[in-house]
């Protein structure tokens, strides 16, 4: 087989470590197996490898997606705010909390820090209002 990359054909068998990186988590997949070139270093994976890259990557989307947006919605019902209530303390469009909510959107990470900052000091809730 040739580089797809760059057409050479001096590609050769490799065992490695992948990691995936995605909002701040990652993940090492060991013992991936491809064909990687010699003169690029573009690699193409075998069946077995690439299907658990795509799999990892997949599950990685959805533990950020799904932990944020879990805990934006526990924290908002712990502050006893609709989503329109917080949108408009954030400055932030309506339907921005719910698109987060449902993880559609993954959220602005200033929104999150400070969200996960009102849910250990809820009295600052009332200055972020004023602001
Ligand atoms: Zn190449």
């Amino acid at each position: 087989m040739n580089c797809p990359a760059c057409g050479s054909p001096d590609m050769g068998n490799k065992v490695l470590d992948e990691t995936l990186s995605y909002g701040g988590q990652s993940l090492t997949l060991h013992a991936m197996r491809g064909e990687f070139c010699a003169s690029c270093g573009e690699g193409v994976w075998d069946v077995e490898s690439y299907r658990r890259y795509t799999e990892a990557q997949a599950g990685l989307l959805r533990t950020v997606k799904g932990d944020v947006g879990d805990d934006i919605r526990r924290i908002r019902k712990k502050l006893n705010l609709t989503q329109t209530e917080l949108s408009k303390m954030f400055g932030i469009g309506k339907v921005a909390f719910s698109r987060y909510e449902r993880g559609e959107t993954h959220p602005p990470a200033p929104v999150v820090k400070l969200l996960r900052l009102v849910d250990r000091h809820p009295d600052l809730l009332r200055e972020i209002g004023d602001v």
